[in-house]
């Protein structure tokens, strides 16, 4: 059996290292269309900061692992023809010569492409690029064309255009290298897949770094800065309320979110569904006979939504491996998201899991959402930290619905999300989580965990014991 993924990131090696984990004779081929396989593009902003050294440490393993896991690697190759009744891929070498090579099983993981929002000066003819101090971040291509910028021309500002969670991983990792930056984001406020009140708390912490952050403010056009003006660049934006806003800067970075990259399936004749990202079931297969797909460029199964689009490294691993197991004559299915997610800003750290109260009414719940505080472990112990927690949970049935946590990033924000995860993913009601058998010594929790306190507010709140 010979299978091939195409694309060499997170969804593609994990069905290629899967496949010869089922099926050790199988001959595993990766085709990637740049060099650098297997790298852990969540850690770029990590690098930009000084805090990675070397952007080689990013590798979750390398190529010397890889090969000798039993795959093939094909590197600087595009992928650019499926024909499917043949089963045969057509692509481009590193020399630009065109090949076929011939596959029993395929698995497209092609991932996603950057967001380019309508900025005059950023798409079109005259767009200005990295030669001009312009960029966006997704691969690693991008990060050395950064990291470029950011060596030759030493800038001393930047524009980050999006607050989303990549944009404030950049904004802490330029002001930790020293630029004072600037960030803009179109929403009333920063990190829009919280809750209001929690990003209120992630732009305090922006603020007191010395970030200028302007909330409901649309960029629309980046331009070469005029005359006498500080830095290289200008970038002009509107507020909800029509006020013009500029601001100069030496770099501008866009990061609004990515769309799916489904040319080479769609090509093939795969559908498509949840935001233009390709339909797959739960076992990862398009539809197309042999060719699964997963990652960043397929929908995603949410354990409370159904069919959504959630592109996340941890989604693109667990589909991969799906992928690849099914792809070497396995059986398995992507259990399914909970958009469990985490990101540091600065020396304070934002989670959330499952739905917030919005998307809870969207789905058919009656949810009632519940915001508390408790300390990370026993006050009298040095250290400890608050925590703002916010719990959904369903008015009917009492379940627990969706976890939001705000605090010190070392206050266990993550672990204690995952908690929460664990406990939707398998249905407990809000009140349950407090029967769980959660560790305490004073210096690192309480008798209560902070998680069921939360839990236990809510209960409160609602009534329902
Ligand atoms: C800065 C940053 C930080 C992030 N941080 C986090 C985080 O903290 N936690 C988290 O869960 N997620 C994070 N993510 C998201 C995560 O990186 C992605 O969800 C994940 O990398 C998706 O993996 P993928 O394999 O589906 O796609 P991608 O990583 O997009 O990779 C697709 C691959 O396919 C290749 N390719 C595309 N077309 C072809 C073709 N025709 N032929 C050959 N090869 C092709 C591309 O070159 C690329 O190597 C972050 C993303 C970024 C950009």
């Amino acid at each position: 059996m010979h299978m091939v993924a195409v694309g060499g990131s997170d969804a593609g090696i994990s069905a290629a290292l899967r496949a010869r984990e089922v099926d050790p004779a199988a001959e595993v081929t990766v085709v990637a269309a740049d060099a650098y396989p297997n790298f852990s593009i969540c850690g770029i902003p990590y690098y930009v900061s000084g805090e990675v050294s070397r952007w080689q440490n990013l590798a979750h393993r390398t190529t010397a692992d890889l090969e000798a896991a039993g795959m093939t690697l094909r590197l600087d190759t595009t992928a650019r023809r499926i024909d499917v009744t043949g089963r045969k891929l057509q692509v481009t070498g590193p020399s630009g010569a065109e090949e076929v090579i011939s596959y029993d099983q395929l698995v497209i993981g092609t991932g996603a492409v950057p967001v380019h929002p309508p900025i005059h000066g950023l798409n079109g003819p005259d767009a200005r690029g990295t030669a001009d101090g312009v960029h966006l971040l997704h691969s690693m291509g991008d990060t050395f064309a950064l990291m470029h910028t950011l060596e030759q021309t030493s800038p001393g500002s930047a524009v980050i255009v999006g607050a989303g969670y990549i944009g404030l991983e950049m904004t802490d990792a330029l002001t930790t290298r020293g630029l004072a930056v600037t960030q803009m984001e179109q929403l009333p406020e920063v990190l829009p897949t919280v809750d209001p009140e929690l990003g209120a708390l992630v732009h305090a912490e922006l603020s007191a770094r010395g970030v200028e952050v302007l909330t409901g403010t649309t960029v629309q056009a980046i331009t070469k800065t005029p005359a006498g003006e500080h830095g290289r660049l200008w970038v002009e934006a509107v507020t909800g309320s029509g006020q013009p806003v500029t601001r100069p800067a030496d770099l501008v970075l866009v990061v609004v979110g990515v769309r799916p990259d489904t040319h080479l399936a769609v090509s093939a004749g795969a559908s498509l569904g949840a935001r233009g990202a390709i339909k797959v079931d739960r076992a990862m297969r398009t539809g197309l006979p042999d060719i699964y797909a997963a990652g960043d460029c397929v929908v995603t199964h949410h354990r409370l939504l159904g069919e959504t689009y959630l592109p996340l490294g941890t989604t693109a691993h667990k589909q991969g491996r799906v992928a690849g197991e099914n792809a070497a004559g396995g059986n398995r299915q992507f259990a399914g998201s909970l958009g469990t997610q985490v990101v540091k800003i600065f020396d304070q750290a934002a989670a959330r899991t499952g739905l917030r109260d919005h998307e809870a009414v969207a789905a058919g719940f009656d949810p009632v959402t519940v915001g508390s505080e408790a300390d990370d472990h026993k006050g009298y112990y040095p250290g400890s930290h608050r925590i703002h927690m916010r719990f959904t949970g369903d008015r009917s049935s009492g379940r627990l619905l969706g976890v939001q946590l705000f605090g010190h990033r070392h206050a266990e924000i993550a672990k204690r999300i995952d908690v929460a995860a664990t406990a939707i993913f398998h249905t407990m009601t809000v009140e349950a989580i407090s029967d769980l058998d959660l560790s305490y010594t004073p210096p690192l929790g309480s008798p209560w965990d902070a998680i069921q306190l939360g839990a236990q507010a809510w209960v409160r709140a609602t009534g329902r014991h």
